[in-house]
């Protein structure tokens, strides 16, 4: 596959997966978190089906397009290991949604950095909250369930609590 299919591969995932774990969590009220903001496409794409006010961002710097920047009262605004313990604080476990696109070119680091920050995410899910990522994670106690039938096996990964 060339690196193009792969991207495709994975763009078409987010949105099928984002889609379809926001259908599967329509019954619950809490914050939906967007980690790793980049260019903003995927915070768009949430806020096209969700409350805008109900999204929350977590970036070091950021750097999106402009039609894709959140306020600044929706940002968590520096490294994710420091600002998810505090959104922890601040939230309790009651996210609806999170959504974790924080990967860079390497495979290797990105696997370790998923073990790493696997256990932080963790604690931040409501009941029956759903966990979308690009990477596979590595959770104590979120189960993996089944993709949509639009996603691409090994692109995009969902978890429940
Ligand atoms: N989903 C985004 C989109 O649709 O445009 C792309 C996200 S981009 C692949 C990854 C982002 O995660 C980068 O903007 C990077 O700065 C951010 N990031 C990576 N590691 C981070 C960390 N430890 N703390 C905060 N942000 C981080």
């Amino acid at each position: 596959m060339s690196r193009l299919d792969l991207f495709i591969d994975r763009m078409v995932s987010q949105r099928a997966c984002l889609d379809h774990a926001v259908r599967l969590t329509a019954d619950l009220t809490g914050p939906v978190f967007e980690l790793g903001l980049g260019n903003g496409r995927t915070y768009h794409h949430l806020c096209e089906i969700l409350p805008p006010r109900d999204v929350f961002v977590f970036e070091r710097a950021i750097a999106s397009h402009p039609d894709s920047t959140p306020s600044d009262d929706r940002v968590f605004l520096g490294d994710v290991f420091e600002t998810l313990p505090a959104a922890l604080a601040r939230f309790g476990a009651t996210s609806r949604l999170i959504h974790a696109d924080l990967g860079g070119h390497s495979a290797e680091k990105n696997v370790d950095f998923a073990r790493r920050v696997s256990p932080v995410i963790e604690p931040l899910l409501a009941p029956g909250g759903l966990m979308v990522s690009s990477d596979r994670m590595f959770f104590e106690d979120l189960k993996e369930i089944a993709l949509p039938s639009d996603a691409v096996p090994g692109r995009c990964f969902i978890y429940r609590r």
